[in-house]
């Protein structure tokens, strides 16, 4: 490869976008036949609205938003993000404010968990079996492509949240590209299956195989990564999260969205500056361009 040529991909990079660490990264996308996407604020928007609370026996929606609320404002997490604006919302200007949680903890690609009025409160993934009204709303939501988390307090399920997140209208078309650049797109994430295949489908992905790759802890992608790569893959990723950086740090070639995190974007070889998936295909378009015309 000739330094002018990498030089002008990499100047043509800027142009559609695509800030590149270093010439040098154009070689590495050379043999990419996979292209694992992050789901949440890769593939969706990440923008997440409280799209229903579905208290349990015995308990108000206003409590169970109140409690949930409170806990979810101390993290930075999307889910928990759109839950204490919803909580919030929902209340009313009125409302008193959401109490401040004593002892909060972030259990990563789990939930949160802390006290709030007294009560042992926690957020997230279920964990055993759901009463059943609850278990039919969990059920519901995801299969609609909903993320559906599980309210506790003082041991006992209290109630089931779910949030909304919206599919970039520009990923379905960004997978037709990957795909006719010959690539074979595979969806990771830690949320649940039935949320992930939805999803999937919706940017035509068929979820068979291991197209669509599910319930994955935060330090348990840069792993899958590595798992596509001892099947002989030679592996891209494209991510957004702190949760995403080993697992860009650990491709053969990490694509960060500019509308990401800066863990992420350190991590990247490259940084897709307005988070536009298809500028992933523009990306390794460009550089099949440039290393074409260098012999
Ligand atoms: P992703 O890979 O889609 O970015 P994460 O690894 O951040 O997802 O989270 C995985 C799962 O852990 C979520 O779908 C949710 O069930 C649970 N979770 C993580 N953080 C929170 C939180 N703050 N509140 C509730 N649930 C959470
Ligand atoms: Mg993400």
């Amino acid at each position: 490869a000739t330094p002018t040529a990498l030089m002008v991909g990499t100047g043509r990079g800027a142009q559609l976008g695509i800030l590149i660490k270093g010439p040098e990264v154009l070689e590495s996308t050379r043999r990419i036949d996979t292209v694992v996407l992050d789901k949440t604020g890769t593939v969706t928007t990440g923008r997440m609205e409280l799209h229903d609370a579905v208290p349990g026996e015995g308990v108000t929606e206003d409590e169970l938003l109140r409690l949930a609320g409170a806990l979810e404002d101390a993290s930075e997490h999307p889910i928990a993000r759109a839950i204490a604006r919803g909580a919030r919302e929902r209340a009313g200007a009125q409302a008193p404010p959401l109490p401040t949680p004593e002892g909060f903890e972030n259990l990563a690609g789990l939930g949160v968990r802390g006290t709030v009025e007294g009560r042992a409160v926690q957020v997230g993934r279920a964990a055993g079996e759901l009463p059943a009204r609850l278990a039919e709303a969990m059920t519901a939501a995801e299969s609609a492509g909903r993320t559906a988390v599980v309210v506790s307090w003082d041991g006992a399920v209290r109630g089931v949240l779910t949030v909304a997140d919206t599919v970039k209208d520009t990923s379905a078309q960004a997978v037709r590209e990957l795909r006719e650049l010959g690539l074979t797109p595979v969806l990771l994430t830690g949320d649940n299956r039935a949320v992930a295949e939805a999803v999937a489908r919706s940017v035509g992905i068929e979820p068979t195989g291991s197209a669509v790759i599910a319930g994955v802890l935060p330090e348990d992608k840069a792993g899958e990564v590595r798992r596509l790569q001892a099947e002989g893959r030679t592996v891209a990723m494209v991510g957004d999260g702190v949760n995403d950086a080993a697992a860009l740090a650990g491709a053969d070639l990490g694509l960060a969205m500019g509308t990401g995190t800066d863990a992420a974007i350190e991590a990247g070889d490259l940084t897709l500056v307005r988070g536009d998936l298809r500028v992933a295909a523009d990306a390794i378009r460009l550089a099949r361009r440039t290393l074409g015309t260098i012999k």
